[in-house]
C-alpha cells in the first residue's frame, strides 16, 4: 500500500514537472483553439431581447484599476450605441467581446476630455477590426463636429497606411474615422429625440454641468423598458423630469467626504495646486446621495452607479462612498465597475446585474 502510494507520488511530480517544462509549447498548441473560440463568440449573441446596459467604463480621469474611463454599451435588439468612450474603453469591449465594427454609434454627453480621450482607439477597432464600410456616427450636442474633424485629422496618416497594407477588401478606405450627427443642446423643459428605430427610442436632455456646456444625459426606450444615463452633472431637475418612471437610472457621482480627505492630503504633501483642482470638482457633480434622492424622486426601479470619484482602491472604502444612499432611496443599487452588465428583459419588470470581468 505504502509502496503504491510513493509510485503515485512520483509518477504525479514527474508529471508536474514535464508540464511545467513544457508549459511554453502546452501553452501554444492550445493557442489557436482559444483564439478561435473566442474569435466566434460576441457577447452580443448571448444577451436578452431588451435593453441591456453594460459598463465598459465605470471610472473618471482618476485611475483605478476596476474603473476605466466613462463609456456605457446600451444594447437594444439589433442596435448598439455607446454613451462616450473614455479611455481604456475599447480594450475593455474587446474583453467583454462586444465586436466594435457593430456600434450604431457613439452619443457624447459633454466633451470633457475623459469622455471623448478612448474615440481613437475605438474607432480604429470599430474600423479596422470590423471592416466597417461606414465611418462610426458621433452624436452629440452643437460642437461634436470640431472633435470628429480632430479625430479624422489626427488620424489621416493611419487611414491610408492600413488600407495600404491590407487591401481595400480587408480595411475599406470608406469606413475609416467618425461622421459627425450634431444637434441643439434641447433647453430645459425639452428634450430631443435624435434615434427612433426598430422600437428603439434615443432621447437627449440637458444636464447641469456648470461652467461646461453643453452638457446632455440620454434616455432609453425599447419594448417598454428604459434606462437614462446622466451623463456628468450635480443633481438636476431636468433629468429628474425626463426620467421619470425609468426602469433604471445610471448616475455619476462624487462621494465628497473622500475627495475631502484627498484634498487634505494633497495640502499635506504641499501640492496647493492639486488640493484646488479636487476642491473645485466637488461643485460639478452629484455625491452618491444626491444621486439616490433622483433615483427616488424618478420612481426608479435600480440604481447603478458609473463615473465613479474618486477611484475605490480598497473595498472598505466602497462602503463610505454608499454611506446614506440606502435612506435616500429604498431599491436596490449596484456601484459600478467595468463589465458589470444590467439586462432588462422584454415583456418583464426583472432587472438582473452581473459581472463579468
Ligand atoms: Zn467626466
Ligand atoms: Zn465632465
Amino acid at each position: 500500500m505504502k509502496k503504491a502510494l510513493i509510485s503515485l507520488l512520483a509518477l504525479l511530480t514527474v508529471l508536474c514537472l514535464g508540464a511545467y517544462l513544457f508549459r511554453g509549447p502546452i501553452a501554444l498548441a492550445l493557442m489557436d483553439r482559444v483564439v478561435a473560440a473566442r474569435m466566434s463568440t460576441s457577447l452580443l449573441d448571448q444577451l436578452p431581447d431588451g435593453l441591456n446596459v453594460l459598463l465598459c467604463g465605470a471610472g473618471s480621469p482618476l485611475p483605478d484599476p476596476k474603473r476605466s474611463g466613462p463609456c456605457t454599451a446600451i444594447i437594444a435588439g439589433d442596435h448598439l450605441f455607446l454613451v462616450d468612450s473614455g479611455t481604456n474603453s475599447s480594450r475593455i469591449l474587446s474583453q467583454l467581446q462586444v465586436p466594435q465594427g457593430e456600434i450604431d454609434g457613439v452619443l457624447i454627453t459633454h466633451f470633457h476630455s475623459d469622455h471623448i480621450d478612448g474615440l481613437g482607439e475605438m474607432l480604429l477597432n470599430a474600423w479596422v477590426g470590423g471592416s466597417r464600410t461606414q465611418p462610426v456616427p458621433l452624436y452629440g450636442p452643437v460642437g461634436v463636429g470640431k472633435i470628429v474633424q480632430g479625430l479624422n485629422q489626427i488620424y489621416s496618416q493611419d487611414k491610408v497606411y492600413r488600407t495600404a497594407h491590407h487591401g481595400e477588401d480587408i480595411v475599406p478606405s470608406s469606413g475609416a474615422g467618425a461622421v459627425a450627427r450634431p444637434f441643439p443642446e434641447p433647453a430645459p423643459g425639452k428634450a430631443s429625440v435624435i434615434f427612433d428605430d426598430d422600437g428603439l427610442k434615443i432621447t437627449a436632455f440637458s444636464v447641469d454641468h456648470q461652467p461646461v456646456e453643453p452638457a446632455v444625459g440620454y434616455r432609453f426606450d425599447y419594448k417598454g423598458r428604459s434606462v437614462v444615463v446622466s451623463g456628468d452633472t450635480k443633481k438636476s431637475k431636468n433629468l429628474e423630469e425626463f426620467a421619470q418612471g425609468t426602469d433604471l437610472l445610471v448616475h455619476e457621482a462624487l462621494s465628497r467626504t473622500l475627495v475631502g480627505a484627498m484634498t487634505a492630503g494633497a495640502e499635506k504633501a504641499g501640492r496647493h495646486k492639486t488640493a484646488k483642482i479636487t476642491r473645485d470638482i466637488i461643485d460639478y457633480h452629484a455625491s452618491p446621495v444626491e444621486a439616490a434622492q433622483s433615483a427616488n424622486a424618478v420612481g426608479a426601479d435600480h440604481l447603478l452607479f458609473y463615473h465613479i470619484v474618486p477611484p475605490l482602491l480598497l473595498a472598505p472604502l466602497e462602503a463610505v462612498f454608499v454611506e446614506g444612499v440606502s435612506d435616500a432611496y429604498p431599491g436596490p443599487f449596484t456601484v459600478g465597475r467595468d463589465g458589470t452588465l444590467v439586462s432588462l428583459p422584454a415583456g418583464s419588470d426583472e432587472i438582473t446585474v452581473e459581472q463579468l470581468l
